[in-house]
């Protein structure tokens, strides 16, 4: 027997419980379908997980400095990572528990669990249930890339999945992939005291950014002890003693051998398109593999959405987040909310993290329109000298003639939060004059983005 439902959300990731909740809230009859655990990839083994991790790594670290601050904590810093790893899923867990209670606590709203399947364009199969709707939506985000590397398969590797049930200290983490995920893990591990070394296929860290991030980045990573190979290619696999691993490959015209004792694959992300057997509804994918969808989030076949990471349009909560507040504006709403009127914006969680906007340089360089460019070392920043946090720096690029802020990039202590300064009068589509007059608190390290802003250089 089919259960006929109004809508259908297919995964649990950061759009689909907040749109089956407003659905039911409509008094639309709507299931939830999820195949593993509530909260997807954020709640689970991505941000909340690892922004936890991140900050008992940074408070080891800060307590290795004390004594710069004339700070004594009578002894060495320990760390015990099964109380490090207790604090992450005490933390995760009330985040599960929070996001549970609402959705058992919704009236229209059936979560059901499996993995669904399209057996039709407005039906679907979970185990041996059929269910069937007029609005189906898609949101089951993506996975880790495992990559076909000779011996690969013959040694214990770790993703940022297996990475959350570790409570040991790894002697020695050799991290695959020298971009946002795998450097948070890298300076984390460094931080709880393992050794690290960073294989990156590219010629940079982190190479969608500009090439002065990238080194600033490679930099303050390599202060703290990580090794980084930069243009490693051909790489094989092969264990190593007991449970450990050597990893070769040939970098920049020399064959380098690493030997570790865990391997952590952080070499990019895939969407989980394959099980849902999206040819039975007509969905179609794009080049790259995401499910295609226009600026409001349709997918080729009427009726079905496609949110999150699953649609290529971003990688991230917030991305994933808004796609919903897009879908649930148009249809529920009355709205016109677009996907174009985005802005694009994240951040590097390592520290100083990297918090960024717009466009990169390179890429305004890239468009040919003339435009200006405002720099500044934290060194010159009053606050981050006071709290002894000097690496890095803030970069700004403005377009001469509209005078609008097209983009940056703000490697910096607070640079996560203070990017949004920047943001929001993108947003507000205002000339970068409103912030270079508006006055800003003293001392903050925010302070400081109207006197860049007050001292730009054309962008030759
Ligand atoms: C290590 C790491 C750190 C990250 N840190 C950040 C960060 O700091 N900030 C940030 O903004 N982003 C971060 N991200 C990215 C962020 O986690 C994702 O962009 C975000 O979770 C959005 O995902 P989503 O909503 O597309 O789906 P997901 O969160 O991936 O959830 C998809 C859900 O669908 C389920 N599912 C899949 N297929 C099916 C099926 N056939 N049937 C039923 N259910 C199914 C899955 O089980 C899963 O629960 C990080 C990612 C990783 C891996």
């Amino acid at each position: 027997m089919t259960r006929q439902f109004d809508a259908i959300v297919i995964g649990s990731g950061q759009a689909g419980p907040s749109l089956a909740v407003r659905l039911a809230q409509a008094g639309l009859a709507t299931a939830l379908v999820e195949r593993e655990h509530l909260g997807g990839t954020c709640v689970n083994d991505g941000c909340i997980p690892t922004k936890t991790l991140i900050a008992s790594a940074r408070v080891a670290h800060m307590a290795r400095r004390a004594a710069e601050y004339g700070v004594s904590i009578g002894g060495p810093v320990a760390v015990d990572m099964a109380a490090v790893k207790a604090r992450k899923d005490r933390i995760v867990q009330a985040s599960l528990d929070s996001l549970t209670g609402w959705i058992r606590g919704t009236r229209n709203l059936d979560l059901i669990w499996g993995s669904a399947r399209f057996t039709g364009p407005h039906e679907i199969a979970v185990g041996d249930e059929t269910l069937s709707a007029p609005r189906i939506f898609i949101n089951t985000g993506g996975r880790p890339v495992v990559p076909d590397w000779p011996g690969l398969s013959e040694i214990p590797y770790l993703t940022n999945t297996s990475m959350m049930a570790l409570d040991i200290l790894p002697r020695h983490l050799i991290v695959a992939g020298g971009s946002y995920i795998g450097l948070e893990f890298a300076q984390m591990y460094r931080r709880f005291g393992s050794e690290v070394t960073v294989l990156e296929y590219a010629d940079r860290l982190i190479a969608r950014e500009d090439a002065d991030v990238s080194d600033a980045v490679c930099d303050i990573l390599t202060a703290e002890g990580i090794t980084v190979h930069l243009g490693a290619r051909d790489l094989t696999v092969a264990p190593q003693g007991a449970g450990g691993v050597q990893l070769a490959a040939a970098v920049r015209g020399r064959s380098v051998v690493v030997t570790g004792s865990h391997l952590l694959l952080a070499v990019g992300r895939r969407p989980n398109v394959e099980e849902l057997k999206l040819g039975a509804a007509g969905v179609k994918l794009d080049a790259r593999g995401f499910i295609a969808v226009d600026d409001q989030l349709r997918t080729s076949a009427e009726g079905i959405w496609a949110m999150g990471d699953v649609n290529g349009q971003g990688a991230f909560t917030h991305t994933a987040y808004n796609d919903y507040e897009i879908v649930a504006a148009n249809l529920l709403d009355g709205g016109s909310r677009r996907l174009s009127d985005r802005i694009p914006a994240y951040a590097l969680f390592t520290d100083p993290p990297l918090g960024r906007v717009g466009m990169t340089e390179a890429e305004v360089r890239a468009t040919g329109r003339p435009a200006l460019k405002g720099q500044l070392p934290m060194t010159r920043v009053g606050r981050a000298r006071e709290r002894g946090e000097t690496l890095g720096f803030m970069k700004v690029l403005i377009d001469r003639e509209t005078r609008l802020i097209l983009g940056a990039a703000l490697l910096c202590v607070e640079g996560d939060e203070i990017v949004h300064s920047l943001l929001d009068v993108m947003a507000a589509k205002a000339p970068y004059d409103v912030i270079r007059h508006s006055v800003h608190i003293h001392p903050t390290v925010s302070e400081l983005i109207p006197t860049m802003l007050g001292d730009l250089r054309p962008l030759e």
